[in-house]
């Protein structure tokens, strides 16, 4: 009888666990509604249009096996030792600030910001941050061809529907998003919100390749703009382990170009 027992327990365990899985990858990106905006060879604008689920934001991730691949990757090349402290230094928030007043640097004065807790808040990779990642380094690897995307996450409240406008290219820098824009603008004046702009970041191999969780001079602009052109509410920079969130009030703080 407590076999029996002790037999249903685990399998409503599994089934419990298997409904779970289903729930995630009924929003992952690969199965949403794709939108095609612009396509000019290795150049893609589109939107991915998902319903506002809460799995969205939190912390357990889905199929992300590019993503995984790219970690495996790095413990490979780093090391265990190497690898976990370089992902340790970029998640940190506890730097003295009077470390701030000590550097010129426009770009490490940001890194400092964030690194002394003075600005934004570093936390793990959620989960559609993480399909997004996933979807750029599946078509250019993190590793050996890095490239940055742009991806504006705009919502419905209205509706419950959340709309991932993304643009990349097999480039280092993503391609100008005039076409992203002009569909912003529209959705916006129709009671869109921009939510947040995500972009990532990675570093070559002098510096342990993890990339810096804090906005470049040309990010803090950017996002200056894009708070005044579409109210944008917050940027987010990700390293495919942790991401920093950086609310609009903040965009000012920055030094930026
Ligand atoms: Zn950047």
């Amino acid at each position: 009888m407590n076999k029996l027992i002790t037999t249903i327990i685990i399998l409503s365990l599994i089934l419990l666990g298997c409904k779970d899985a289903k729930h995630h990858e009924s929003n992952s990106i690969e199965k949403a509604k794709k939108v095609l905006l612009k396509k000019d060879g290795y150049e893609e604008f589109f939107y991915w249009e998902l319903a506002d689920e809460k799995s969205l934001w939190e912390f357990e991730l889905g199929d992300v096996k590019a993503l995984n691949q790219y970690q495996d990757s790095l413990k490979l090349e780093l090391g265990n030792k190497i690898y976990e402290s370089a992902i340790k230094k970029e998640s940190i928030q506890n730097l003295e600030k009077s470390l701030i007043e000590k550097e010129e640097n426009g770009d490490r004065i940001n890194a400092l910001l964030v690194h002394t807790g003075s600005i934004g808040k570093i936390r793990k990779i959620n989960y559609l941050e993480s399909q997004i990642l996933n979807y750029q380094i599946k078509r250019f690897s993190m590793f050996s061809q890095p490239t940055e995307f742009h991806g504006f996450i705009a919502k419905n409240e209205e509706e419950g529907i959340i709309r991932v406008y993304f643009g990349s290219s097999n480039t280092e820098w993503p391609p100008k998003p005039a076409v992203i824009f002009e569909k912003l603008e529209i959705e916006i004046s129709r009671g869109w919100k921009l939510k947040g702009h995500l972009h990532n970041h990675y570093c070559k191999k002098d510096k342990n390749y993890v990339g810096i969780l804090a906005p470049s001079l040309a990010d803090a602009q950017y996002y200056k703009m894009l708070k005044e052109r579409f109210n944008l509410e917050e940027a987010l920079i990700t390293n495919g382990f942790n991401t920093v969130a950086i609310e609009n009030k903040d965009f000012t703080k920055f030094e930026s170009h």
